[in-house]
């Protein structure tokens, strides 16, 4: 019943000029999103215009990377969820393992910025994993579900069904490792009963979770075709039009 998301984080990479040329490419190959399939992007936010004016007419949504979870002020280089509402991007990714390691980002202010997003209607995708460290000493569950429990704290069961959790362990992110579909499908199980125990089964039913890590078209399908993965947060294969619409059309044939 859940829809699949598809969704690229470009990370830092790609200006406007870029970003128009990769989606003019991604746009020859997809305009309409397959029955049951969403397709997002998430370019820096210098380009979040150029890629609204590329995808225009077509399927494909546009989200950002990062936002302030205050409204405005003197936070050099900061954007806000308003200047995020003067678009017509959706989704903001929240929490990244690369924002918590470089940019000190941590559990309170993941919590603050999902509660700022939701407060402005736009959608969060909530990035939690844990490190190899952490998976080695077996403290991956509780790293996990720990990490969730801070991001939805305070939030009502309403609030809470229209969130997007990416679960990405770190030390498949930008590795070429990937986790197996064992280990995904038994982490987003996890967290789906998590929420269903705290929420209810009607909001953790509803909850996209997408994995993240190394997702590839040669691994996309025995990743999505997991019960509780719903979809892929992608990194470097979203930064080619044909892998990323390769996937696309795995997602495209697990739906159908
Ligand atoms: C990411 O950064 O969210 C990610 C999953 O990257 P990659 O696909 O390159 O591992």
């Amino acid at each position: 019943m859940r829809n699949f998301l598809i969704a690229g984080n470009w990370k830092m990479n790609k200006g406007p000029a870029s970003t128009r040329e990769l989606l003019d490419n991604l746009t020859n190959e997809v305009t309409e999103a397959p029955d049951k399939v969403e397709i997002l992007v998430c370019p820096p936010a210098i380009s979040v215009t150029s890629a609204l004016s590329a995808v225009e007419g077509t399927d494909i949504k546009v989200g950002v990377q990062h936002v302030s979870y205050e409204d405005d002020g003197a936070l050099t280089g900061e954007i806000s969820t308003g200047m995020v509402l003067e678009t017509d991007a959706t989704h903001v990714i929240v929490g990244h393992s690369e924002r918590r390691q470089y940019f000190g980002e941590t559990d309170a202010t993941v919590n603050k910025r999902v509660k700022k997003i939701l407060e402005d209607d736009l959608v969060p995708i909530i990035c939690v994993g844990e490190s190899l460290e952490q998976r080695q000493k077996d403290q991956h569950h509780r790293v996990v579900l720990n990490q969730i429990k801070a991001a939805l704290n305070g939030l009502e069961a309403d609030a809470v069904s229209s969130v997007v959790i990416a679960y990405e362990p770190v030390w498949a992110i930008g590795t070429g490792e990937t986790a197996t579909p064992e280990q995904a499908q038994e982490m987003h199980e996890l967290i789906r009963d998590d929420l269903a125990d705290k929420f209810g089964e009607e909001v953790s039913d509803s909850v996209q979770i997408v994995y993240g890590g190394s997702m590839k078209p040669h691994n996309a399908e025995e990743l999505l075709s997991q019960t509780d993965v719903d979809g892929g947060l992608i990194g470097g294969a979203s930064l080619k039009a044909d892998s990323f619409s390769d996937i696309i059309s795995v997602a495209a044939k697990l739906a159908g």
